[in-house]
């Protein structure tokens, strides 16, 4: 480009009506971003967030401690301990997920027998020190009793929920 052409493109301001060409073009298009947390994008109806433990109607623990997703956990954060109760059943005296470990396969969930553990669609969370993202077995326990009717019609339907 001769000096002239610079010049002249330089007292028109053409590099600037060109940009604000590119600006306007994109100022009437539709949007792609979204007002996060009022407006949320599609989930997954497979989607894996938080871990829950669940309970059957009559609040019995549905976990018999059979250590399977314990031992198929390809991070090791899960640690179970167990013992046989009075009536002969077996329940965890301790459940816990150290989600700084996990990875979010879905391993557990699909390992378990009874439905117990379970990766809910809830990804809304967050923990300010290392010891809020331990899951113990009450935080699970509760975190299921709160969401039993989302998680028990999420996986009839195959549908997300929140
Ligand atoms: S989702 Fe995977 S990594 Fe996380 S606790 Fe379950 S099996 Fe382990
Ligand atoms: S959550 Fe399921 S797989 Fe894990 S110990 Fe309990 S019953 Fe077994």
């Amino acid at each position: 480009m001769t000096a002239f052409a610079r010049f002249l493109k330089s007292l028109f301001l053409l590099e600037l009506f060109k940009g604000l060409s590119v600006t306007g073009r994109y100022f009437f298009a539709r949007k792609f971003t979204l007002q996060y947390p009022e407006e949320k994008t599609p989930l997954s109806p497979r989607f894996r967030g938080l871990h829950a433990l669940r309970r059957y109607p009559n609040g019995e623990e549905r976990c018999i401690a059979c250590k399977l997703c314990e031992a198929i956990c390809p991070a090791l954060a899960i640690t179970i301990e167990a013992e046989e109760r009075a009536d002969g059943t077996r329940r965890t005296t301790r459940y816990d997920i150290d989600l700084t470990k996990c990875i979010f396969c879905g391993f557990c969930e699909e390992s378990c027998p009874v439905d117990s553990i379970v990766e809910t669609h809830i990804f809304e969370y967050h923990g300010e020190e290392r010891g809020d993202l331990y899951m113990t077995k009450d935080r699970l326990l509760a975190v299921g009793d709160k969401y039993e009717a989302q998680i028990a019609a999420a996986r009839k339907q195959d549908a997300p929920y929140r």
